[in-house]
């Protein structure tokens, strides 16, 4: 259904026929759209959103308040821009936000919390990503009025830097009710919810149920070409309809990205077991590889991160080392770090072949 019917560009197809396909695991924003989302764009329903009349972006909104269980969604261009809306929802100038040490909202996002908030951030290390109510509860203090406040404490499930980690429910429910009891909101960077939900085997309604607000990405593996959602209480998107347009991202017939948003949202979900199949395949043959360091028991969902020391290259040098054989990675937070991300455009026969490049790497 997916990934053969991709035309490739002339580059690409030079560049293939020298060195072999290319193998595009830098991340599951690489997807191009289906061919059932092209021809849901072609065919899409518009109008001008900026004053609430394109029949599909409102299509879009709706299904995904229904399938998470809420008042209402919002169609954003980049879950950047959903996820500094929702703090300048929640928060004022001068707080700061509760993140984990490597989420994406304190390192990724450019800043925006500061620049555009004018929030400070207060980073709560966890090896794997996954905060516990009780990390977050000791770094919280009395009120005192020279006191820097929290203003929000910001979830990312799963976790991108920590290797796509995923957030067992009974602990962002806790979190959730933990900070509520002390009057803070708790929004969800869920770039990746419907990868975390695939793993728990749960709906995403159900592990979303107790946060304030909710940011997904249907660019990443979920394969629209571009947009985010945010979700919440019909108040909450009201405001945030405020500040996506304060931000620049009133957009007009946007109907034509939504259409392949709606098909994103109702057909990639359930093929996502597969993605985290060909992941932990990866993983596995990867641990086998002198050199690299990774636990593949530890590869959740479809993002495999691991070292590259014993190599003798940093993460920087394995991926331009690979990249011309046309397997393509990234760095991740660690000097010596390289990430992969699976996506629907790779298939098994993909990642064997990012196996046997890396196989047949010189020892350094
Ligand atoms: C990709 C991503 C985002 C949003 O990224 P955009 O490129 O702005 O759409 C937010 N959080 C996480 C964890 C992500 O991986």
């Amino acid at each position: 259904m997916y990934g053969a019917t991709e035309t490739k560009t002339a580059v690409e197809g030079q560049a293939a026929s020298k060195v072999g396909p290319v193998v595009e695991l830098r991340s599951d924003t690489f997807t191009k759209p289906t061919e059932e989302m092209r021809r849901a764009m072609a065919e899409a329903e518009v109008g001008d959103d900026v004053y609430g009349e394109d029949p599909t972006v409102n299509r879009l909104q709706q299904r995904a308040a229904e399938i998470f269980g809420r008042e209402a969604g919002l169609f954003v261009p980049t879950g950047s821009m959903g996820n500094t809306i929702a703090m300048k929802i929640w928060t004022r100038p001068g707080q700061d936000v509760i993140t984990e040490e490597l989420g994406h909202i304190s390192q990724f996002e450019v800043g925006a919390f500061a620049a555009l908030g004018g929030c400070s951030s207060r980073l709560v290390p966890s090896p794997d990503g996954i905060l516990t109510w009780e990390m977050i509860e000791r770094r919280l203090r009395p009120k005192a009025y020279d006191e820097i406040e929290p203003g929000l404490i910001a979830l990312e499930n799963t976790h991108n830097m920590r290797g796509g980690t995923v957030y067992p429910q009974a602990v962002s429910d806790e979190i959730c009710d933990g900070a509520h009891q002390r009057g803070l909101p708790v929004h969800l960077d869920g770039a990746r919810i419907f990868n975390a939900a695939a793993a728990l085997e749960r709906s995403v309604r159900e592990i979303t149920g107790k946060f304030d607000s909710v940011m997904f990405c249907l660019s990443k593996a979920l394969g629209a070409p571009v947009g985010s959602m945010l979700v919440g209480s019909e108040e909450f998107i009201e405001k945030a309809r405020l500040w996506r347009k304060i931000f620049g991202g009133g957009m007009r017939q946007a109907g034509v990205l939504a259409a392949a948003g709606l098909v994103a949202l109702e057909k990639t979900p359930a093929r996502l077991p597969e993605d985290h199949a060909n992941a932990r395949f990866l993983a596995e043959g990867l641990a086998k590889i002198p050199g690299i360091m990774l636990d593949p028991s530890k590869v959740q969902t479809n993002i495999v991160i691991y070292d590259v020391q014993g190599t003798g290259r940093t993460g920087e040098q394995f991926c331009e080392e690979i990249a011309k054989q046309n397997v393509r990675a990234t760095g991740a937070a660690d000097k010596y770090g390289v990430r992969m991300v699976t996506h629907y455009d790779v298939d098994r026969a993909g990642i064997e072949r990012a196996l046997e490049v890396i196989r047949a790497m010189r020892k350094n």
